[in-house]
This record gives structure tokens, C-alpha cells and sequence, in this order.
């Protein structure tokens, strides 16, 4: 028998990594093989939710992510010109998970707190710099060919884990569509040292943001504000000239100095799934399998509730269990991305891009009256903060 009784995975992102992790902590060994040379330092994800600090804790690297980020107990719609707003308190759902908050902290900051976890475990053999070009399997084994360093070298083991985010060469290697659309329009996102809080009472840690031109959100980081924009009507896209920007930020607050910008980024945003999550001895999760608009802050987090699932399913296979459990995680985790990941992130869109007044009033009536009912405000903060998709996952046998 050849020396592969290993997992291999392939992407260093946030998925890979807590795959790798999880299944070290069942003692099954892992291949982790990254194209990049370092760990990415762009703009992703920011808001994680409480069920995926309840995993993060579990694997021992909650609090110190936490330590770099804000806790932000409500998050609220409002108008920044009228200040009208609706507001949301975590605290509702606080029988319902050990950390009844979002964090607001950038993924940048969670990949070498989780990258340090893998490396001092023992268990995963990390290939950074580590391109994975082609995937074969037969009966028994599964092999990633990969370019290293100029040459090619090829890792096998037991299962593949397909962890290689929105382009997943996984996936095409596997030959599967991804099916869905892309949006007509982009986001921009763009980061400022300024603070609002200083100047704006009413904001709170996360913030979907309405001004009489503009919609988006404004999220608190430790150091800054996050400021998305979605186009305005008739517009293409934001374009990102200094004068564009600037206006946009006006927008937000009138003030007679211009805006310090620390980055800005335009960025496509699509709504695809595939099939099936699994194929032979192949499995894919986070942005392999799915890719939402961020709009909720569900992507990574969904990603991620993935991977715990699926390396719960393979430590019991190694164990002895049936490999049918790979079609499991499939039932399990597949119909929670339809109908709580990509719907309730469209939804956000669609509702957060309403330009009529009329329209963005009934909105804030609609939900006033759900956050002035606390079971329906319970009720919609367990889906909004994943942890009713995790309970629908976990009832499917
Ligand atoms: C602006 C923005 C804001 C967002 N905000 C949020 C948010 O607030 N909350 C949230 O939950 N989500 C958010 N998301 C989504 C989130 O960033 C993604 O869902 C998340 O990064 C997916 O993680 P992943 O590990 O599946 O994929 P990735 O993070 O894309 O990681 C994949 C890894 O695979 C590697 N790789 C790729 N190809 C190969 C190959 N051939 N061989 C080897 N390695 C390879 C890549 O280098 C990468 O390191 C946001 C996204 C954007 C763009």
C-alpha cells in the first residue's frame, strides 16, 4: 500500500486551512498545497458570525482573532441623511451560541493565527508556492500534480479536498459547471482612517446605509471604517478616481477636508453553485463550491461551516465509517447554500439597492416591525447570523 493515507488539500485560504486544522485535531494527516508563496494580504472578509467564532473556538484560535477585531452587538439599516434606522441586538440569540456578537476583523488577519495552528500541530505538511495544475483519481487514491519551485511533483493520498476558492482549478479540473450569474454591477469598497463613530451617534458596528444617492454599508474595523458603495442608477460601475471617491464620502458625512483613503477595490460579484459537492474521492468546499455577494458576510463564514462539516465526515472515514458520508455532506451543506447563503445574500442586495424613497420606507417599516417583536427578531437574527442553516444541516440523515 503506498504511504498516502493522508488528506489532500489544495488552497491555503480559510477553508483549507481549517480543514487541515480540524482534521489534525481527529489526528488524520494532511498535504496542504498553496499556489501563493506568502499568505494574501487583500480585502475579504470582515464580518464573522457568531456560530463561526463558536468553531473557531473550538479549534483554539477564537479569542486571539477576537483580540485583533471589534465585537459589535447590533447592527442596524439606516438612513444616514434622515437617521431614521432599525437596529438589531445580538444579544437576543445569546441561548444560542457562546458568542452572541459579530466580529468585525479583516481574513487577513485570521490566516497566520490559522496558518501558526497548522504548522505546530504536526500534521500538516504545508506546500506554500505550490500550484496545483491537474487532479487524477482511480478506486483507491487521489493525486494533485502540481509546479513547485519550476518543477512538477505530484501529492497523493486517500480524499482531496477542493479548497481553492472561486476559480477553483478543482472544479475544472473535475469538469463541473458553476452554475448561476454574475451581477450586472460591481461593489466598491473603500477603507478610511476617519472616524465616524466620532461624528455620527447614531452608527453602530455594522451599518447597511442608505443616502438619498447612495447605498452600501459602513462597517467599524479596530483602526477603520469599511465603506461600501453600490453603483447609482444608470451608472456603470463606481469609477475609482480620487474625485469619484471623494464625492461618495461626502456623502456620508459633509465635512470641508477631504477624505483620507487607505485602499479602495472594485469587485465583481457573483451568485454561482455547483451540482454537487462531491465526485469519487474529490470534495469541495467554500468559494470552490459556492460564490455569494458579500453583502451579510456570508461567504467565508459559510466556507468555513463547510469545512468543519466535511472534516467531521472524513476523520470518521478514516476511522472506519462508510465513504457514503461524503454524499451527506453534500445533503447537508449544498441545500443550506442555496437557501441561506446565496438567497439571503441576494436578498440583502436587492433590499439594500432600493433608489425609490418610497420603496426604502416600507423596508424600514417592515423590518421595525420584526425588531419590535423579539421572537421574530430572535427568529431572524438565527438566520441571519447562520446559526438556523447549521440546525437545517444537521437534521438532514
Ligand atoms: C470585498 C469582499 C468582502 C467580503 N466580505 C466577507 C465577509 O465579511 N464575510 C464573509 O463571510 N465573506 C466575505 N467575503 C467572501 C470571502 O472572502 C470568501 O468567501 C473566502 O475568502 C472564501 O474562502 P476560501 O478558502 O474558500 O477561498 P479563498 O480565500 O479564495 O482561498 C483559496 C486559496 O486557494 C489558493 N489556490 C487557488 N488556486 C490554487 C491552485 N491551483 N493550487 C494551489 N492553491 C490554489 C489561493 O491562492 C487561495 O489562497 C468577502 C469577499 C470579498 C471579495
Amino acid at each position: 500500500m503506498r504511504d498516502w493515507n493522508c488528506v489532500v488539500i489544495v488552497g491555503a485560504g480559510p477553508v483549507g486551512l481549517i480543514s487541515a486544522v480540524c482534521l489534525a485535531q481527529s489526528g488524520i494527516p494532511s498535504i496542504l498545497l498553496e499556489a501563493s508563496p506568502t499568505t494574501p494580504r487583500d480585502l475579504r472578509a470582515s464580518t464573522v458570525h457568531p456560530p463561526t467564532l463558536d468553531m473557531l473556538d473550538e479549534i483554539g484560535v477564537a479569542d486571539d482573532y477576537i483580540k485583533l477585531g471589534i465585537i459589535t452587538e447590533c447592527w442596524q439599516l439606516i438612513h444616514l441623511r434622515t437617521r431614521e434606522r432599525v437596529r438589531f441586538d445580538l444579544s437576543a440569540i445569546k441561548d444560542h451560541t457562546r458568542h452572541p456578537y459579530r466580529l468585525q476583523c479583516e481574513q487577513y488577519n485570521l490566516m497566520p493565527i490559522l496558518f501558526e495552528r497548522a504548522r505546530v500541530c504536526g500534521l500538516v505538511d504545508i506546500h506554500l508556492g505550490a500550484e496545483v495544475t491537474e487532479i487524477t483519481q482511480d478506486e483507491d487514491w487521489v493525486v494533485a500534480h502540481a509546479t513547485q519551485d519550476g518543477e512538477p511533483r505530484a501529492f497523493g493520498g486517500r480524499y482531496l479536498v477542493g479548497a481553492d476558492g472561486a476559480h477553483s482549478i478543482v472544479r475544472r479540473s473535475l469538469g463541473l459547471p458553476f452554475e448561476g450569474f454574475t451581477y450586472d454591477h460591481s461593489t466598491t469598497l473603500i477603507t478610511t482612517p476617519f472616524r465616524f463613530e466620532n461624528e455620527i451617534p447614531e452608527l453602530v458596528g455594522a451599518n447597511y446605509t442608505w443616502t438619498p444617492l447612495d447605498a452600501g454599508s459602513m462597517f467599524r474595523l479596530r483602526d477603520e471604517w469599511r465603506c461600501t458603495f453600490y453603483p447609482r442608477p444608470g451608472e456603470a460601475d463606481v469609477e475609482l478616481t480620487d474625485d469619484v471617491i471623494e464625492s461618495r464620502m461626502q456623502g456620508i458625512l459633509t465635512r470641508p477636508a477631504p477624505y483620507s483613503v487607505r485602499e479602495k477595490r472594485t469587485y465583481k460579484i457573483h451568485q454561482r453553485i455547483v451540482p454537487d459537492y462531491r465526485q469519487g474521492r474529490i470534495v469541495l468546499a467554500g468559494d470552490a463550491a459556492h460564490v455569494t455577494p458579500p453583502t451579510g458576510g456570508l461567504g467565508m463564514n459559510g466556507g468555513i461551516h463547510d469545512a468543519v462539516n466535511l472534516a467531521d465526515k472524513l476523520a470518521r472515514i478514516f476511522k472506519g465509517e462508510s465513504d457514503g458520508l461524503l454524499d451527506l455532506y453534500t445533503r447537508q451543506r449544498r441545500p443550506v447554500a442555496v437557501a441561506e447563503i446565496l438567497a439571503q445574500s441576494h436578498q440583502n442586495r436587492i433590499r439594500m439597492q432600493l433608489w425609490d424613497p418610497e420603496q426604502r420606507k416600507e423596508v424600514m417599516t417592515h423590518m421595525r416591525g420584526i425588531a419590535a417583536d423579539p421572537e421574530r427578531s430572535k427568529q431572524m437574527l438565527l438566520r441571519t447570523s447562520m446559526i438556523e442553516g447549521l440546525r437545517q444541516a444537521a437534521a438532514v440523515q
